[in-house]
């Protein structure tokens, strides 16, 4: 059974504080207790802080080009579909230029995990307003107050079709472990959005303003049009599977069985 000395790649980087510490502390623990193997994922990763995870924990993975982990990650799934898929990134990386990816993977219901490390900034590059950023929100770039207004994410992948949507925040790991082991576990494609705290460029959406404005769900609805009402009524600051679904993944629907020999050799099934 892996350890979690299995599953430590590089020493992260990142900044003392920030919340990327405990969603990578969650996927390592997740894979443990759902007793998997390190060879047994593949975790393929954006641009942004957050795009370090793939090489801070120890499985297979690919560090990807930005916007672009979806892709990669579908590609990679239908090459090999016995591997566990994660893929990840941030909210700059995930619902900015790879927003369509985002969009389209949710209502393919392709068969991995999408864990979005979101805190509201674009923290890599020293703190500019992202598509998540509030109304009003002031940085570098927006000295006078983002006059746009928030992507919703999980609204987003609920209305397309995403058979398991989930948000949790990087402050409560026990229900965020909880989160991406339920997600690793689901047939489908499973969104989790975590919020995660930029402790260094984003003095707004602290650890504090999340304890004070998260509602937990505690079922999953299994009717979209609640769920989204849900989100909507609480302006998206909800904790929880929001939605759950069976139905046939991707892969099934397209009854691939794909063998890599085969493949390897010319000769396909
Ligand atoms: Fe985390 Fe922000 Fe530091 Fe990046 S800049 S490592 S997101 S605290
Ligand atoms: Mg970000």
């Amino acid at each position: 059974m892996a350890t979690l000395k299995d599953l430590r790649g590089d020493q992260p980087t990142w900044c003392p504080g920030c919340g990327h510490f405990s969603i990578m502390a969650g996927i390592q623990k997740s894979i443990i207790s759902l007793g998997y193997e390190p060879h047994e994922f593949a975790i393929i990763s954006g641009i942004g802080c957050s795009g370090k995870v793939s090489e801070y924990v120890r499985t297979n993975g690919y560090h990807t080009i930005h916007g672009r982990s979806i892709p990669v990650a579908q590609g990679a799934k239908m090459g090999n579909p016995d591997l566990k898929i994660i893929a990840s990134g941030g909210d700059g990386d995930g619902y900015g230029i790879g927003l369509g990816h985002f969009v389209h993977a949710s209502r393919r219901n392709i068969d991995m995990t999408y864990i979005v490390m979101d805190n509201n900034i674009y923290g890599l590059t020293k703190g500019q307003t992202s598509p998540r950023s509030e109304h009003g929100f002031v940085t570098k770039t927006t000295k006078d107050g983002n006059k746009e207004y928030p992507v919703d994410p999980i609204s987003t992948s609920i209305a397309n079709g995403a058979t398991f949507v989930a948000q949790g925040f990087a402050g409560d790991i026990k229900q965020m472990n909880d989160i991406i082991a339920r997600a690793i576990e689901h047939k489908g494609f499973a969104h989790v959005n975590i919020f995660s705290p930029c402790v260094t460029f984003n003095k707004v959406n602290t650890y504090d303003f999340y304890k004070e404005h998260l509602t937990k769900i505690e079922k999953p609805f299994t009717d979209r049009n609640e769920a989204l009402a849900t989100v909507r009524s609480h302006q998206g600051m909800v904790t929880g599977v929001l939605y759950e679904e069976e139905r046939a993944h991707y892969q099934e629907k397209l009854g691939i069985d794909f063998d890599m020999q085969s493949c390897v050799s010319g000769k396909m099934n």
